[in-house]
């Protein structure tokens, strides 16, 4: 037989996709992040960034990257264990350890990777790994790399993870601190105590939560009560609340040594920039002085939860910035996303694999920089959704159905 055109098995998986709802495609922004954006060259209003404090164009963060620039340049030119290390990076994980409360911290480029080098440091064949079934796709990739048995627990079900805990050894249990597809939290206070019980390492990813909830924006475990000593292993990324890019890990000295030895992600990629620490520095002490721009947040989110029940919408039960609205198939995850594109409103349709099977959503998300009129807007054109009231019926029975 003839070789088979390797090509051509492309072309037969993206005319699937594209019959199935699944096809993914990219924007272009013409503009920073703000809600008032400019998307494929239209105006549109936002509700889709993970900038929650309007930080990423704020003017004093872009000051200080460019200043950064002006002292350091652009590239950092090596890995850190080369010559790539900073004292731009070595001043911010100071003040990420101190922001956190935590002995040390360790930056990492993304937060992809810092979840791909924790968990392969720490875990290897035969050895299992316990993860929320909701987790972060980065979460779940780092036990693949590690080598590691991964083993997933029903959605914030720390009882069902006790059970399976109880048959298999456990050597590290993640999670997200919010569930960047939901907005709900954790159960983390149950999920450290089984942590101390098993002896299991406990890894936080607080990508959501840090900055938004806690006192000055501390995140998922002050909003808990929880102390660092309960939570070995706190992940929080850089490009989102923080409004720059990048991402860390804090725990104790002996894990951060471990990590730069051990963690590939972290040892086989060339430093991020080192302005580029100098801006997060900066937009940092904002994040952690204005109060003002959480309360705003939460004052929005409750707006924006009481207009919504008010629609008739289906909720999800979220005390954070994401606010899904439900819609079930992708067709009509789709079909909501660009209806309210048509009414100059940006909101992606999450769609599985990202999600599971059926709960393809809207997953809206707010910002201290929307304004009322934003917010009403938003409103407005969601009550006009087509086929929103079937969908309305069909969540109520089924609610956000627990995998
Ligand atoms: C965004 C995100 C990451 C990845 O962080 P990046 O810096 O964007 O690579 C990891 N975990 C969660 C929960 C996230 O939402």
């Amino acid at each position: 037989m003839p070789p088979v055109d390797p090509a051509l098995g492309l072309r037969a998986d993206l005319e699937h996709r594209r019959a199935a709802g699944l096809y993914r495609q990219r924007r272009v922004q013409g503009g920073p992040q703000q809600p008032q954006a400019r998307t494929d060259g239209r105006p549109m209003l936002a509700f889709c960034s993970n900038d929650y404090l309007g930080l990423a164009n704020h003017p004093e963060v872009i000051a200080a990257l460019q200043q950064g620039a002006a002292r350091w340049g652009v590239g950092s030119g090596a890995a850190h264990l080369v010559n790539g290390h900073s004292a731009a990076h070595q001043a911010l994980e100071e003040a990420l350890a101190e922001f956190t409360g935590y002995p040390r911290a360790l930056l990492f480029s993304t937060g992809y990777m810092a979840n791909l080098g924790v968990i392969s440091a720490l875990a290897g064949r035969g050895e299992t790994v316990f993860e929320d079934r909701r987790n972060h796709a980065s979460l779940l990739d780092g036990a693949l790399l590690a080598r590691a048995t991964l083993r997933r627990y029903p959605h914030a079900d720390a009882a069902a993870l006790a059970r399976l805990a109880q048959t298999a050894g456990v050597r590290l249990i993640a999670t997200d601190g919010v569930f960047s597809m939901d907005g709900d939290l954790a159960p983390l206070p149950d999920l450290a105590a089984i942590a101390a019980q098993t002896g299991a390492w406990l890894l936080v990813d607080d990508a959501h939560g840090l900055g938004v909830l806690g006192r000055e924006g501390r995140g998922s475990l002050d909003h808990c009560g929880l102390a660092t000593g309960q939570v070995p292993i706190l992940m929080g990324t850089l490009g989102k609340a923080l409004g720059t890019f990048g991402a860390f890990v804090a725990g104790s000295h002996d894990l951060i040594e471990s990590l730069i030895q051990r963690a590939r992600p972290y040892i086989y990629t060339t430093a991020s920039p080192p302005a580029l620490a100098e801006a997060t520095l900066v937009s940092l002490s904002l994040a952690r002085r204005d109060d003002w721009r959480r309360e705003r947040l939460h004052a929005l989110i409750a707006r924006f939860r009481h207009g919504a029940a008010q629609l008739g919408l289906p909720l999800a039960d979220s005390p954070t910035p994401i606010q899904p609205i439900l819609a079930g198939s992708s067709a009509r995850a789709l079909d909501w996303s660009r209806a309210l594109e048509a009414a100059g409103i940006l909101v992606t349709a999450i769609r599985p694999p990202t999600v599971p099977a059926g709960t393809a959503r809207l997953r809206v998300t707010l910002s201290a920089a929307h304004t009322d009129a934003d917010l009403d807007r938003l409103l407005a054109a969601l009550a006009a959704l087509p086929g929103l009231d079937s969908a309305v019926t069909e969540n109520t029975r089924t609610k956000i159905s627990r995998t």
